[in-house]
């Protein structure tokens, strides 16, 4: 069989591994978008780097847009196989492709308008809402923890693997004339000190390994301080700054962490009495089918629901849908904590509220998730002085905290943990994906001094034979 590395190949978005059999099949390991500039249009997202019509199954780790981003631009361009992920991955992705279409057409109006003034043709949005509900389609969700017979040369097992609801690790047997092949994908690694679901499992043993390598050289804060470092910065804000507190969020995962952080220390008595704002009409869409999906949750949140049946909500969090009553949050001289999308600050109606609130150094802009180096997020946590925010230069004058303990990805640690269910004798070969080349390299080393005999780090488009 071989294998092509089509995206997250040495860069940290834009997940796709083409597997072909040696009967010609080919199965599509995730399909997400290339994120992480101003806009998302470019070679990168417009051409997959195989046909579409040649792929006969794609098999989707989790839902988010990194991993799935581009499923409807498959669809459109002829795929028409089935789309196999866990139940919840499914309700998300309903959500998730939808809201990214929405995104893909006002970007394409923004730019249009621009284009139209310099008389040049319009550009067309990478898929449209009703294409992305086409795609919806085509998804076929498998339950965790059971082998599915896909057809005669492949068998499909997802495992839990801690990253987000839905989550999953592939694992495949691939049959070909003379072997069977043990091939899992680990797609996003998650950590066992995940707040609201399962931590990652083990895996039956593979001889291939395609695994992520986001966080393959440092280690993160750890986790059990998280709560008290979250109050002191709600409180030196909001308290005693009486500032306002702007947390960018993915709206899948992070924002629901911090929401049920900030149950928690409600719970406990300890959350001053400000408004929180969660402010995104996505992030409300998905708490509920997180909700919605208790077959994800680790015993800490199981035993929480039964103090708590709302561990997501409480008096004074308000859940804002409506535009109108996002764009009254900026007029509020009120200090309060408003949590909004997405995660890099790139998009949405978190570059609103920065560009709103950046000037005043009463305010505090808290990062809690990956950003990449040229998003709003990554720039803010680099430490510049001034942000270009919608063509306007702004001076950082509030004040930039940087959390990592509530990462999803887990740190080299928690990944080599997780690869202790393998006997790296019999592990051939791991491919690592999802991560800077240094970090890669970095994290190489280490798992080489775990016992794991060959590391490849592929480039984007090489495509490797296994014998
Ligand atoms: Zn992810």
């Amino acid at each position: 069989l071989k294998i092509k590395f089509c995206g997250a190949a040495r860069s940290v978005t834009g997940s796709k591994h083409l597997i072909t059999l040696n009967s010609g099949k080919t199965i599509l390991l995730d399909c997400g978008l290339y994120q992480g500039k101003e806009n998302t249009r470019g070679e990168e997202n417009e051409s997959f780097g195989f046909d579409p019509l040649s792929i006969n199954y794609l098999i989707l780790s989790h839902a988010h847009i990194d991993h799935s981003g581009l499923i409807p631009r498959l669809v459109k361009q002829g795929f028409s196989g089935n789309i196999y992920c866990t139940d919840a991955t499914k309700d998300l992705c309903k959500i998730m492709l939808v809201d990214s279409a929405h995104i893909q057409e006002s970007d394409a109006a923004h730019y249009n308008k621009r284009r139209k003034r310099e008389s040049r043709p319009p550009v067309q949005p990478l898929y449209n809402i009703v294409e992305a509900q086409n795609a919806l389609k085509l998804f076929k969700p498998l339950a965790y923890n059971q082998w599915h017979v896909i057809d005669a040369e492949i068998s499909l097992l997802f495992t839990f693997v801690g990253h987000i609801t839905g989550s999953a690790a592939v694992n495949l047997q691939l049959k070909e004339t003379n072997k069977t092949h043990n091939l899992t994908f680990t797609g996003d690694i998650g950590r066992k000190t995940h707040q609201i679901i399962k931590g990652a499992e083990p895996f039956p043993q593979a001889e291939i390994i395609i695994t992520e390598a986001t966080y393959g050289d440092r280690l993160h804060e750890p986790a059990n301080e998280s709560l008290a470092k979250l109050l002191n910065i709600v409180v030196d804000t909001c308290v005693k700054n009486k500032g306002k507190l702007i947390i960018p969020a993915f709206s899948v995962g992070r924002t629901q962490e911090i929401v049920y952080a900030l149950d928690q220390l409600e719970t406990a008595g300890k959350l001053p009495p400000i408004k929180v704002y969660v402010d995104s009409p996505l992030s409300t869409n998905a708490t509920e089918i997180i909700k919605d999906h208790p077959e994800c949750f680790n015993q800490q949140m199981t035993d929480y629901l039964k103090k708590d049946a709302s561990p997501f909500g409480f008096n004074r969090l308000v859940y804002i849908q409506d535009v109108e009553e996002s764009k009254l949050l900026n007029e509020s001289k009120e200090p309060c904590i408003i949590i909004s999308a997405s995660g890099m600050a790139e998009a949405g109606r978190i570059v609103h509220h920065i560009a709103n609130n950046i000037e005043n150094n009463k305010n505090t802009i808290l990062i809690v998730g990956y950003s990449e180096p040229s998003s709003l997020g990554g720039r803010l946590v680099e430490g510049n002085k001034e942000v270009k925010i919608f063509g306007t230069i702004y001076k950082v004058k509030a004040n930039v905290q940087v959390m990592d303990s509530y990462s999803a990805h887990g740190d080299y640690q928690e990944m080599i943990a997780y690869l202790k269910c393998q006997n790296p004798q019999q592990v051939k070969n791991i491919f690592l994906v999802h991560g800077k080349f240094e970090v890669m390299e970095n994290y190489s080393e280490k798992l080489k001094e775990e016992g794991f005999l060959k590391i490849t780090i592929p480039e984007k488009g090489e495509e490797i034979e296994i014998n």
